[in-house]
């Protein structure tokens, strides 16, 4: 997708602070953090919401849940995490690209997005 921002990320020609990057999917920190960590998870290959996802996405759909963990206590939320996945209009999806949130730290996230 030539215009989507977070493809634009993926082609590195907009800047992002990268903290995992594998054949698949891409993290990197969120731009306005609402937690001392707090990550964004998302696929290299385009797929608009979980709404648009198909069964030829299970895997990297699969790989950014299983990555998720090792993400967390990397950047230092090591007892434990949120992760939120925004779907279209009503589940408040701002950016047309999947992601998944993963947000914690050191105390409990208590409610939040
Ligand atoms: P959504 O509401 O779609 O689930 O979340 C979109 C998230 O993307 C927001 O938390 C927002 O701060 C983040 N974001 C938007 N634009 C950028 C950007 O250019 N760079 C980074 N790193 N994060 C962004």
């Amino acid at each position: 997708m030539q215009d989507c921002l977070f493809c634009r990320i993926v082609r590195g020609e907009i800047p992002a602070a990268r903290v995992y990057e594998d054949e698949l999917v891409l993290a990197f920190k969120d731009i306005q953090p609402q937690r001392p960590v707090h990550v964004l998870v998302i696929p290299k290959r385009h797929i608009t919401s979980l709404a648009d996802a198909t069964e030829a996405d299970t895997e990297t759909l699969g790989r950014m849940l299983v990555v998720a963990g090792r993400i967390a206590v990397d950047q230092g939320s090591t007892d434990g995490f949120r992760s939120i996945i925004n779907t279209g209009r009503v589940g408040g999806q701002e950016v047309m690209h999947v992601h998944m949130h993963i947000v914690g730290g050191q105390e409990p996230v208590g409610p939040m997005l």
